[in-house]
């Protein structure tokens, strides 16, 4: 068995045939460890863009990869059956995010017209696996370079941002963190379910009578007394959530709630946010008028 860890540059390009945008990448950066975590190869292509042959300058930036550059990459399926060959049968891929997997998806999807990336067999996201061993306060999601520094990995060793630089850099935090237990919990077999989730795009919640969502979470309380409120103004859906206006004659104050319901794969994530309402004539009573 041997570990795999990848990372991708691409490049935003607008695709015309589509008409949608699509990251078309650039070149493929791999490291192949064995079970020891020894080094024991290298991957590194730069890909010829066919959707677009000028790369944006956040790209250029970031990477310091060249228009001249790519021009004398390989195509990508070329470097996607090289890649192949080397990735070799038994392999548990990890990538930094599964955002790097996504976009092999899309882009294997889009040029080679197949539904799935047939050397993956087994995948792990390394960013959530490395988030269990770093202080996560404050933070939603560690980048790169943040986790290698809680974890006291030298970045500087691997300044370049460029795809093999970021996949060295990624199995460092690999290597520093290891614990084969606890990476059970995250290495995924790359079935059906894998690949239904890895296509799904959470969405809002838009419309009162979605099957998916139980009515009752559209009943109101006030959140002070827990009482029960009149309705000032009905629920309505706008700017991504739903919004109403509320009464509470226990505690004689009107408020205004937002809901915001958004689908995942396998979950509802319901966000309820109350504000206070001040009406302004009130304000204006209580406050000296200055001009008078
Ligand atoms: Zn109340």
């Amino acid at each position: 068995m041997t570990y795999i860890i990848m990372d991708l540059e691409w490049n935003n390009s607008y695709m015309k045939s589509t008409q949608k945008f699509i990251n078309e990448i650039i070149e493929i950066g791999a490291v192949k460890l064995d079970e020891q975590l020894n080094e024991i190869d290298i991957f590194s292509e730069l890909i010829k863009p066919v959707v677009s042959r000028k790369l944006r300058s956040r790209i250029k930036n970031l990477t310091h990869i060249t228009n001249d550059d790519i021009k004398s990459g390989k195509p990508f399926s070329k470097v996607i059956s090289e890649f192949e060959k080397w990735v070799g049968e038994d392999a548990v891929f990890l990538t930094w995010g599964d955002t790097d997997i996504r976009t092999l998806l899309s882009n294997i999807k889009t040029f080679l017209k197949k539904d799935d990336i047939t050397f993956l067999r087994k995948y792990a996201d390394l960013q959530r696996y490395c988030q269990c061993f770093i202080n996560m306060e404050n933070i939603q999601q560690a980048g790169l370079s943040y986790a290698a520094q809680c974890l006291q990995i030298d970045a500087e060793k691997f300044p370049h941002h460029r795809a093999l630089d970021d996949s060295l850099l990624s199995a460092e935090c690999f290597k520093k963190t290891f614990n084969a237990e606890k990476l059970k919990g995250f290495i995924k077999e790359c079935n059906e379910d894998f690949y239904a989730r890895l296509a799904f795009h959470p969405y809002v919640i838009k419309h009162k009578d979605d099957p998916l969502i139980d009515k009752n979470i559209f009943n109101c309380y006030c959140d002070i007394c827990g009482g029960k409120v009149k309705t000032i103004k009905k629920w309505k859906f706008s700017n991504q959530s739903f919004r109403g206006i509320f009464f509470c004659e226990n505690c004689n104050r009107e408020f205004r709630v937002s809901l915001r319901i958004k689908k995942f794969y396998d979950y509802i994530d319901i966000k309820r946010n109350y504000t206070e309402i001040i009406r302004t004539d009130e304000k204006l009573e209580q406050k000296p008028q200055e001009n008078t």
